[in-house]
């Protein structure tokens, strides 16, 4: 797995292993993100998950939880805000 520059740490280091969301999303996410981050993410994730009470068959908690991703992990939409 080579090294990425992760815009949430600003440091370089090694790249995410394994599922990330799947898509475009996964290519975006491990081009900007460090597995530390991402595992402090996935850390983060459920205690979203529970607070809101995010059911992740349903859309639109899907969209809700990328949106605390990319809130969390300093990565922006470049494709605009999902409806
Ligand atoms: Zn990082």
């Amino acid at each position: 797995m080579a090294d990425v520059t992760c815009v949430h740490c600003n440091q370089t280091r090694e790249g995410i292993t394994g599922y990330a969301y799947g898509g475009k999303l996964e290519a975006e996410i491990k081009s900007k993100i460090c597995n530390v981050c991402w595992k402090e993410w996935k850390a983060m994730s459920i205690k979203v998950i529970n607070e809101y009470r995010l059911d992740l068959n349903d859309p639109n908690a899907n969209n809700m939880l990328i949106q605390q991703m990319r809130a969390f992990l300093n990565m922006p939409s470049t494709e605009g805000q999902p409806k």
